[in-house]
């Protein structure tokens, strides 16, 4: 049985990201959900935000934990005692850059693995991105993010 940790910037949640993270969840023991904090990326949610939606999408399961993390992901991954780091692929556009951080972070370890999960077909379009640009122009995000994410996307589109 292993522990993995599932990274990304989750901003926010969709649910695609919440079906890979219900797949690897019952692959391994433990999975850690690696909420990224980046400075550098503008993000619409703040790390707290972001943390505490996917805590709310996940409190029924029972061996997620979601935090945050800053810095390279290798020492995070270290840190939790995980063997391996689960990522999404949705289509081939997805394939250059997740290779690019695999092979570098199996220079940086060798001993941690990423294991791809094919995005669910229902779910291979859907993005992050996509899902803030439909909620900037009031379109329908029933189907495409959990309630507690639809809720926050409107509430902050209202501030804008
Ligand atoms: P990052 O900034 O690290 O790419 P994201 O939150 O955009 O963070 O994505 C995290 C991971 O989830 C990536 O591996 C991405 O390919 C995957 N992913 C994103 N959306 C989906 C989806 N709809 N279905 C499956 N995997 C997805």
């Amino acid at each position: 049985m292993k522990i993995a940790v599932y990274p990304g910037s989750f901003d926010p949640v969709t649910n695609g990201h919440l079906d890979i993270i219900k797949r690897a969840a019952s692959l391994c023991e433990e999975l850690y959900v690696a909420v990224l904090e980046n400075p550098v990326k503008n993000s619409l949610f703040t790390i707290e935000e972001r943390v505490s939606m996917l805590q709310e999408a996940l409190k029924e399961f029972d061996n997620v934990k979601v935090e945050p993390f800053r810095g390279l992901l290798i020492d995070y991954v270290k840190q939790t005692g995980a063997q391996l780091i689960i990522r999404g692929l949705r289509a081939v556009s997805d394939y250059e850059y997740e290779l690019q951080m695999a092979l570098a972070n199996k220079k940086l370890d060798p001993e941690i693995e990423t294991v791809f999960l094919v995005a669910n077909t229902e779910y291979s379009f859907l993005s992050s991105s996509l899902v803030k640009e439909l909620a900037a122009f009031k379109g329908e995000l029933n189907e495409l993010v959990p309630s507690c994410v639809k809720h926050k996307l409107q509430e902050k589109m209202k501030e804008r």
